[in-house]
């Protein structure tokens, strides 16, 4: 079996050329355009390279991008600070403050800061609290809305799938293991203090690498027909690959490209919930 690709750069596509037209619209009738916000602390090659590509795909859509870049000395309170004034500021649709921060800086005192009305990643407690409870009004968070999107795409079955997320981190696995439960999958989420990974993936319907660690996922752990998302993003002799051993594609039923699956996905759901956020405010 040769596994059907879950493109990611052209669902990502599609999503972005549909919300180009809807933010055309809005400024033909007079409304003010969307603007993306985007916090960098430090310097982190990877994060600038990451926040580029966020705000070229935002202004591809028509959507505006400030950029903030503060020194890797700054302070929570100062960066806090910096995003009071951005929650308070009406052209602001969306505040994005690209992790990793540096380690003296209190993450949750940061993600508690910006206006969960602002909140495109969405990270802040009470957004991903409504997701955790399944209820309507929160912030689905980029990546996992982007891999659901993507299986949904593929026309993957997720209602009573069998579903194996490997992570459980508070921006990828856990809100993937919580979108799919809210689909009916029956959920089973992997760390590292699983026992025996493999007995787990390998009864997977649907399995999500987001683990971090290259060549982790061999192919005898992949139940033939599989959909595998693979979500990690390693550099290895500086290039981009994901958590799969070689040969998966031989036995999974469906297969994410890695580059070119969950990542571009993943910048079309943050425009999407730019998109949004600006919508929550200014109907
Ligand atoms: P993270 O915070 O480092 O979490 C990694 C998770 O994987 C942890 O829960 C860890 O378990 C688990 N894990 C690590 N090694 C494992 C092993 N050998 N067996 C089983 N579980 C293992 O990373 P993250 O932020 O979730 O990101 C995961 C990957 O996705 C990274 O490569 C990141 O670059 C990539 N990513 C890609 C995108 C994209 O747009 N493509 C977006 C976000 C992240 P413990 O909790 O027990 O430590």
């Amino acid at each position: 079996m040769t596994a059907r690709l879950l493109d990611g750069k052209a669902a990502a596509q599609q999503i972005l050329d549909d919300i180009a037209t809807k933010v055309g619209a809005r400024v033909a009738a007079g409304k003010p355009r969307p603007k993306l916000a985007t916090i960098i602390v430090g310097e982190n090659p990877a994060s600038a390279l990451y926040v580029r590509s966020k705000q070229k795909n935002a202004r591809q859509v028509g959507i505006d991008s400030e950029d903030h870049r503060l020194p890797t000395e700054t302070s929570t309170e100062q960066l806090v600070e910096l995003i009071g004034v951005l929650n308070r500021d009406e052209s602001v649709s969306g505040i994005l403050i690209q992790q990793p921060l540096p380690t003296h800086i209190d993450l949750f005192q940061v993600v508690i800061a910006v206006d969960p009305v602002k909140d495109v990643d969405g990270f802040h407690p009470f957004n991903a609290g409504l997701v955790a409870q399944g209820l309507p009004g929160g912030v689905q968070p980029c990546t996992p809305a982007g891999i659901i999107e993507l299986l949904d795409r593929g026309g993957v079955r997720i209602e009573g799938a069998s579903a194996v997320v490997v992570g459980r981190s508070n921006i990828v696995g856990k809100p993937t293991a919580l979108l799919l439960l809210k689909r009916s999958a029956t959920v089973t989420v992997c760390h590292t203090r699983t026992k025996n990974l493999a007995a787990f993936t390998k009864n997977a319907d649907i399995l999500v690498a987001a683990a971090g660690k290259a060549n982790l996922i061999t192919k005898d752990m992949i139940k033939p027909g599989a959909a595998v998302v693979d979500v990690s993003a390693n550099r290895v002799d500086n290039t981009q690959i994901g958590d799969l051993g070689p040969g998966v594609e031989e036995v999974a039923g469906w297969l994410t490209p890695n580059p070119g699956g969950v990542g571009p996905m993943t910048r079309a759901m943050l425009v999407r919930n730019t998109y949004d956020a600006e919508l929550r405010r200014r109907p």
